[in-house]
């Protein structure tokens, strides 16, 4: 058959609309989706007699028109946004969505959230309450500080303590701490943003506590330290620690506020990590108001917590702006599940997901990779398929000259290019996304959960992704792909 003749094949939307199965596809989802569904499949038929696919193809796509239809409005109903498996090895990945929440802490979501709840409701009092109410104590427990509240995330915390305490004024920062986040996110842009004007001192190697000192005249509103989170600056340096800050902070009356970035309630040395300051630390040091992320290092939802001293905690609650960016229910629940396992160091190790990748001792790795390349074996892919050392990565902006040690499984295809090989795992039904390293893909098993070894396994082998192509094929026969 010629192509004119296969074109002339293809029904006319209007007898296809007259389709039974069709005619109760627009019943349930609607007569557009359908239509796009249509046109969608027509198209790719057209496209397939035009690249000369070979007539049994076309036979059996023409038969099988009305499931392929189907198919498309599945796909056209489908979530955009789902879970991939993190194989890359970077724990707070901001692009796969930072810190994992554990399936315990998003059933109690799910309950507090699906209905009503007391989000704003004093069930003693019988009136109004707090939203921070359902974690300020217990922020203040682990932290030691006077009061707390949290915001949007901590971008937000920034930019509302610095609207609220130096607004119309001036603000003190060195210049060795001007972090870009990420993003194009800027601490500077943040300041200028609040209406606080930024008061740059000292060099980017070295500030000394008496640059600070001369930069304080009658406009001056505060002195902010910002924990250098996402890089260091070694070599020859000189930075006014916390404390100093504080005394001078007493001697003129002025409040100290730390952006610690990622802000821990644990000391990561203890688990063979580089110190990281701890949220309390700076509280105990004397720092007037401390804010850090909640999605962090901290493994919790988006947030920006804030905690410090009441009188300016009061400030930032009554300041319109928290409004704009105010915490909503789902994160309110998220994070008071989080907070309450920092009640026992122990429970906050075995049930925050961050945690727990973060302290995974090597033997459990070892055993992890071991079990997912018996799992691949079994695959029979056209691949060798071994068990190789590699570097997690704290990642999301945390410890960033940190290296972990740790394990992955690492595929090196023989028909196809790592590359390819890389794509196709990125565009399975629940993408996996690995990492590439020295002409293999790697699948370290730190960040994934064991539950999604057979995950990885099946659609591995479903798709039989490491056979060559065929000339012309037809990708969308069968499961979607
Ligand atoms: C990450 C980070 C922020 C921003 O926090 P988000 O929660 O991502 O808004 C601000 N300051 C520092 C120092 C950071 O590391």
């Amino acid at each position: 058959m010629n192509e004119k003749m296969w074109y002339r094949r293809i029904p006319k939307t209007d007898v296809l609309l007259m389709d039974e199965r069709i005619q109760n596809m627009i019943k349930v989802q609607g007569k557009a989706v359908v239509m796009d569904a249509i046109h969608m499949e027509l198209a790719h038929f057209r496209s397939l007699v035009k690249q000369g696919a070979d007539e049994e193809l076309l036979e059996n796509r023409l038969e099988s028109l009305i499931d392929h239809i189907e198919n498309n409005v599945a796909k056209i109903k489908r979530a955009n946004m789902r879970p991939v498996i993190n194989g890359t090895g970077t724990i707070l990945h901001t692009n796969l969505g930072r810190a994992p929440l554990s399936e315990k802490h998003m059933k109690h979501i799910l309950s507090v959230a699906s209905g009503y709840s007391n989000l704003e409701y004093n069930l003693e009092m019988g009136k109004r309450g707090e939203r921070y109410a359902h974690f300020e104590s217990l922020l203040c427990k682990l932290t030691g500080a006077e009061a707390a509240m949290a915001v949007n995330n901590n971008a937000a915390s920034v930019l509302l303590i610095l609207s609220t305490l130096a607004s119309g004024g001036e603000v003190i920062t060195s210049r060795g701490e001007l972090v870009e986040i990420g993003g194009h996110f800027r601490i500077p842009d943040v300041m200028e943003q609040s209406g606080a004007v930024l008061r740059e001192v000292g060099t980017t190697n070295k500030t000394r506590l008496d640059d600070f000192e001369r930069a304080i005249n009658e406009q001056t509103r505060g002195i902010l330290k910002v924990h250098t989170s996402n890089y260091r600056i070694v070599g020859f340096t000189e930075s006014a620690s916390l404390e100093e800050l504080v005394s001078l902070g007493e001697k003129y009356e002025l409040p100290v506020i730390e952006d610690l970035g990622s802000g821990v309630l644990i000391n990561l040395e203890n688990y063979g990590l580089s110190h990281e300051p701890t949220v309390q630390e700076s509280v105990q040091k004397g720092a007037d108001v401390v804010c850090f992320s909640g999605d962090k290092l901290l493994g919790g939802p988006q947030a920006g917590i804030i905690v410090g001293k009441k009188k300016y905690i009061e400030q930032m609650k009554k300041n319109p702006l928290t409004r704009a960016i105010r915490i909503d229910k789902f994160t309110v629940a998220a994070l008071e599940q989080v907070l309450l396992e920092y009640l026992s160091e122990e429970q906050a190790l075995q049930n925050i997901p961050v945690l727990r990748m973060i302290t995974k001792p090597r033997e459990e790795l070892e055993k992890k990779a071991a079990d997912l390349q018996e799992m691949l074996f079994s695959c029979e892919l056209a691949a060798d398929i071994e068990i190789v050392p590699c570097d997690s990565q704290i990642g999301g902006g945390a410890l960033p000259l940190e290296k972990i040690p740790s394990v992955a499984v690492a595929i090196c295809p023989h028909f196809i290019s790592v590359d390819q090989l890389e794509k196709r795992m990125r565009s399975l039904p629940v993408p996996v996304i690995p990492r590439i390293a020295d002409d293999r893909v790697l699948l370290d098993v730190r960040t994934i959960e064991e539950e999604s070894f057979s995950v990885i396994a099946a659609q591995l082998q479903k798709f039989q992704v490491l056979e060559p192509r065929k000339k012309v094929e037809d990708k969308t026969a069968g499961a979607d792909l």
